[in-house]
């Protein structure tokens, strides 16, 4: 697992400008109705999803103030960073998944949970439909929300490719990791059956994963292990026919990471004869071979596989696709929420995880708005003491400006303080500052679709949330962004702790804050203790820490249940 370093601690700044709310009325005979009149008083929350951000809203929510409802078709909270390691028994699916009624009752509060998918979400009428996945017979149902929250993740994205959703697994969910699991047996066991010919063998033994970033790369590496050292023992007589091969339409795999990791991991798969395909771009999948063009000479070649994983990206869900269509972001790729997560067009939905994106299309739009409402005389400059009043404003509002700023041009704006001669300016031409800034616009890119992300906008949007009344006492809010209205929160801001590449043979790659990388079996071992300290319960972390134990001593469990 590429495992990012999870939710360190808590997050950024508190924030979120929560808006006037309508009365709640539950809809007769809804569950929300059997929930009684005294929690009708409360506001309702409708959270959708209980993934990374839906249950860290959850965790940390003051669930006392609010009438809480949360839909989700799973109920459990699965630890996806070990999910390849379920793919090959090294960690059993049970171990990484919570139940969502355990983490309710600890909430020590009235908490409705319904099993169920969202399936439309009106707007207009402030009302999500359900359907339960668990009777078909059962009939759908509708909630209405004075706030809903939207944290439903994203979907595997097949760009299209023929043959992918019929040929190919996927590692998103726990069922997916389980199929993975057995099918690997299924290949070993098939493979090794009398009558079949050494090409099909071959087919059997080649397993093939499209994607070269972090789930790719772990599910290869985690692989790789399970059969040097559990399989290769149990089914000698082939052991000499088995490939791994990863394709990737990049020129690097692990390309979010540093180039060291890239290139430590790209030297480790050779050493292990994983088989790296890089510039090649899958252009269709059948059952028994899958179809690629090498970019650089446009020539399309075909190999036999015995399974495929396809790992290359998420996309949007259809329900959110059809809720973006209603609110005119049908054109989006992703939904847009503002700085505050709060989903542009909508007073009272908020959107975190994988599934919305913060649009930061206007940061520089809104930055000459904050310069012009700090130039009162239109004059083109702000004394000294203004325009470090204007930055502070701007880094509240755009944390990552000041990310960008240091990494490259800190010194272009010291400079805007100095006149030719190198002593200090009374005034400093604004002009000049948003020319350093020109490159802000598009050089700042959205944050990643990770788990950490997901967590901390879940707490922070929790932490507005438990604000509410506090800023209902004070509706003035502290004084904020000049010529932006005011707002009651600081802006989201991420904090970005690391991420992990685990390559398999007990060696691991971090990247870390600081620019600091450490690559090798020590960072293996950091990796277990990151690992075993942000699982969600003792539950789960005594069964994680046993089940890595049980596989040291026993080795992993090949049977095919
Ligand atoms: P999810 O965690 O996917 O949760 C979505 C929730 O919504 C689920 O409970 C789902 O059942 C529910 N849902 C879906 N549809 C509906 C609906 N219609 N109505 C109601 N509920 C719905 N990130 C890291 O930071 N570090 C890692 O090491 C790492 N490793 C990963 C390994 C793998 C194999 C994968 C797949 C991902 C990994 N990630 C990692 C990414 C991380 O898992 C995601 O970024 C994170 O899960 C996003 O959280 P989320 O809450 O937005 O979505």
């Amino acid at each position: 697992t590429y495992s990012r370093l999870l939710v360190l601690c808590t997050l950024s700044l508190s924030g979120g400008g929560l808006v006037a709310y309508s009365e709640s009325q539950s809809e007769p005979g809804s569950p929300a109705s059997e929930h009684g009149e005294k929690e009708r008083e409360k506001k309702r929350v409708v959270l959708l999803g209980t993934g990374w951000a839906g249950i860290s809203f959850l965790k940390d929510l003051d669930v006392s103030s609010y009438d809480v409802q949360v839909v989700s078709p799973q109920n459990y909270f699965a630890f996806t960073p070990l999910l390849p390691s379920v793919t090959c028994g090294t960690v059993e699916a049970r171990s990484i998944a919570e139940p969502v009624r355990n983490i309710i009752k600890k909430r020590n509060a009235e908490i409705q949970f319904w099993e169920a998918e969202a399936i439309k979400i009106d707007a207009a009428k402030n009302e999500v439909f359900c359907k339960s996945n668990i009777d078909k017979e059962t009939r759908d149902f509708s909630l209405e929300y004075d706030y809903l929250i939207i944290a439903v993740g994203a979907q595997v994205n097949t760009f299209g490719t023929p043959g992918v959703l019929e040929n190919c697994h996927f590692l998103k969910e726990l069922e997916d990791a389980q199929k993975i699991r057995r099918t690997v047996t299924d290949c070993f066991e098939k493979a090794v059956l009398p009558g079949l010919s050494e090409e099909e063998r071959k087919r059997n033994l080649h397993f093939v994963i499209v994607g070269g970033g972090p789930t790719g790369v772990e599910f290869a590496a985690e692989l790789h292990d399970y059969i040097q050292e559990d399989l290769i023992n149990l089914y000698p007589t082939v052991k000499d026919l088995v490939r791994i091969t990863l394709i990737q339409s990049g020129d690097h795999i692990l390309n979010s990471f540093d180039e060291r990791i890239s290139s430590f991991a790209e030297k480790k798969f050779q050493r292990d004869g994983i088989e790296v395909l890089t510039e090649c771009r899958v252009v269709n999948v059948s059952d028994k071979e899958i179809t690629m063009k090498i970019k650089s000479t446009g020539a399309v070649c075909s190999i036999p596989h015995g399974l495929v994983l396809w790992s290359t990206g998420v996309g949007t869900r259809p329900t959110i696709k059809d809720f973006m269509e209603q609110i005119g972001q049908g054109k989006r790729r992703v939904l847009a929420t503002n700085e505050w997560l709060r989903v542009k067009e909508c007073e009272n939905v908020y959107a975190l995880g994988d599934c919305a994106t913060i649009d930061q299309r206007k940061v520089m739009e809104d930055i000459s708005t904050i310069f012009a409402a700090a130039d009162k005389d239109n004059s083109g400059t702000l004394t000294v003491e203004e325009f470090q009043d204007v930055i502070d404003d701007i880094l509240i509002r755009y944390p990552q400006v000041e990310l960008y700023l240091k990494n490259k041009h800190l010194n272009d704006v010291t400079d805007l303080l100095k006149d030719p001669q190198g002593n200090p300016r009374r005034e400093v031409d604004i002009e000049g500052f948003k020319l350093a800034l020109s490159h802000v616009d598009t050089q700042m890119k959205s944050l990643p679709a990770t788990a950490q992300v997901a967590a901390q906008q879940g707490a922070y949007l929790a932490r507005n949330f438990n604000r509410r009344q506090q800023c209902k006492e004070h509706p003035e809010g502290p004084r904020r962004f000049r010529g932006l209205g005011r707002h009651h929160f600081r802006p989201f801001r991420y904090k970005h702790f690391g991420q992990f590449a685990p390559l398999g043979g007990e060696q691991a790659a971090a990247e870390l804050p600081g620019d600091w990388v450490s690559m090798g079996h020590s960072t293996q071992w950091l990796w277990y203790s990151v690992y075993a300290s942000k699982q969600v319960s003792w539950r789960t972390r005594v069964l994680v820490v046993s089940d890595w134990t049980r596989r040291f001593i026993f080795g992993r469990d090949s049977s095919r249940i």
